[in-house]
């Protein structure tokens, strides 16, 4: 598959490609064009060029191409899932869901597209004052491979709105459902050159991107060191930038909690996505009370896991994205047992739909950890859950902030009090409240710490794409 450039596949300038895997098997699944710098340096000049006409549309004009954008994608929902779980290997049913979420941001950021208003006031001094919000420009966003359709509808769907052009650089093993969508984008009447897609290196492209001095501003989102290092980049040129980091997030389940609920909550929080998710559920903290319950009923819960080939109907957890992605997981659980630091109190088996030569992990849990072991301090991509019983709230919310990340966190109780107890001590960007992992696009959301700065969703993203100018009139 081609990148997309001015609304129209194409290769790259250097004529060469490189593969996407298909983490189920470790084989080729297709390719895609290695841009070159030269390549960057027009999709920019092109999405500049689309700025012009792009950011005069009327409101209601961009709101219609997202609604229609919305409409076709859902009616696409089957072959955009498999085309998902085949590159970045989640179960058929996850991707079906996220390919739903892409249209659902779609349709969130076309219903607010005419709400894009500024402020006004009036005094005897300095007469009629209005604000006025303007797009920035040309936007550059660079996504990840965990829920590349998602996070492309987040980023894409609020520069859109605002009035902004884009050019997107989707992650290197999971580019093609972002071309993909990229298409259904130009076809439902998008200006030509609104949305450009570039594939390559993220070292090499990402950074080509980000530094390009016609770049209004950066949205990115990937990890920690990544982003420390974009923001380093672009900082002699103070383009603006939005860095959506990495997380370690607790799941604190109090005594009063509903056991059953918490667990079922654990599960889908640590598990879903294969753990590959930003707000996974990484760190579970358990009340001491009602730990054992809690542990037994954690195994019965996960022995339920089927991991396996994504496209398979009876798998309920994919491989891991990458080979690289193997490796870290792998080495983040033994370094925690070599160092003592923690034991695996259970692991799942992988079913026989899972390819011996696919990144698969299986499900495991690990108790008697410590909370200076590698699976509590570094972020865990993957389905490892480390569980660690406390005793009172104070030593709750400790366990909790001790991270250097601070994306979300969950409470897990039946009672208000609990609720207002814990929650404004966790340093998280998002509280959720007997649940995990919800992030509906009405609701801004972001982290603090080394979770990055700026948010996604809501109104509150559209911040990022528009500019304020204050215009005080006296006549
Ligand atoms: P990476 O940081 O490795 O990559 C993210 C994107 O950045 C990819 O497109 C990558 O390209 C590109 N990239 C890599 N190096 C550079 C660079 N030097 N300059 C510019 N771009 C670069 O993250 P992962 O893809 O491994 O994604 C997983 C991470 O994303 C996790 O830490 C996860 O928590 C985080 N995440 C955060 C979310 C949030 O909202 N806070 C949501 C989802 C994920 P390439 O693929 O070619 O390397």
């Amino acid at each position: 598959m081609d990148m997309r450039i001015g609304g129209f596949f194409t290769s790259s300038e250097s004529g060469h490609s490189f593969s996407v895997m298909n983490p189920a098997y470790n084989t080729v699944y297709e390719s895609v064009p290695l841009s070159s710098h030269a390549d960057v340096k027009h999709a920019v000049e092109v999405a500049q060029g689309a700025f012009t006409t792009w950011s005069t549309e009327e409101p209601i004009f961009r709101a219609k191409v997202l609604f229609r954008a919305a409409e076709k994608v859902r009616s696409e929902s089957a072959s955009l899932a498999s085309l998902l779980t085949r590159e970045q290997g989640k179960p058929l049913r996850e991707s079906v869901n996220e390919i739903q979420g892409f249209a659902r941001v779609l349709e969130y950021y076309a219903s607010i597209c005419s709400h894009i208003q500024g402020d006004y006031s009036y005094s005897k001094a300095y007469g009629h004052s209005f604000v006025v919000k303007r797009p920035v420009g040309v936007c550059a966003a660079i996504i990840p491979w965990n829920l590349p359709a998602l996070i492309m509808s987040w980023k894409v769907g609020s520069a859109l709105a605002a009035g902004c052009t884009v050019v997107l650089k989707p992650a290197s093993t999971a580019p093609l459902t972002c071309l993909r969508l990229g298409e259904i984008l130009d076809d439902s009447g998008l200006t030509p050159g609104a949305l450009n897609i570039i594939t390559g290196p993220g070292a090499v492209v990402g950074e080509v991107l980000a530094t390009n001095p016609n770049i209004a501003a950066v949205s990115f989102t990937g990890e920690a060191e990544t982003g420390k290092r974009l923001a380093q980049k672009v900082a002699p040129s103070l383009t603006r930038l939005t860095l959506e980091l990495g997380g370690s997030d607790p799941m604190i389940v109090c005594a009063d909690a509903s056991i059953a609920k918490a667990v079922a909550g654990a599960v889908m929080g640590r598990f879903f996505n294969c753990g590959q998710t930003c707000v996974a559920t990484k760190r579970l903290f358990v009340d001491a009370s009602i730990y054992d319950r809690f542990i037994e009923e954690l195994i019965s819960a996960m022995q339920h896991i089927v991991p396996g080939d994504g496209m398979h109907p009876q798998t309920t957890m994919g491989p891991l994205n990458n080979l690289t992605q193997k490796e870290v997981v792998s080495e983040q659980v033994q370094d925690t047992i070599d160092a003592k630091q923690g034991s695996i109190q259970y692991q799942g088996t992988l079913s026989e739909h899972a390819d011996p030569l696919g990144f698969f992990f299986p499900p495991t849990l690990l108790t008697d950890v410590s909370p200076e072991a590698p699976v509590m301090q570094q972020e865990v991509f993957g389905p490892v859950l480390p569980v660690v019983p406390f005793t009172s709230i104070d030593e709750a919310i400790d366990l909790a902030n001790d991270t250097k990340y601070g994306l979300g966190a969950s409470i897990w109780t039946t009672q208000l009090e609990t609720v207002h107890t814990i929650a404004p001590s966790l340093r998280s960007g998002v509280v959720w409240v007997n649940q995990h992992l919800k992030v509906p696009p009405e609701i801004p959301f972001g982290g603090v710490k080394e979770s990055g700065f700026g948010c996604e969703n809501g109104f509150q993203a559209l911040d990022h794409f528009l500019e304020e100018k204050s215009v005080l009139i006296k006549l």
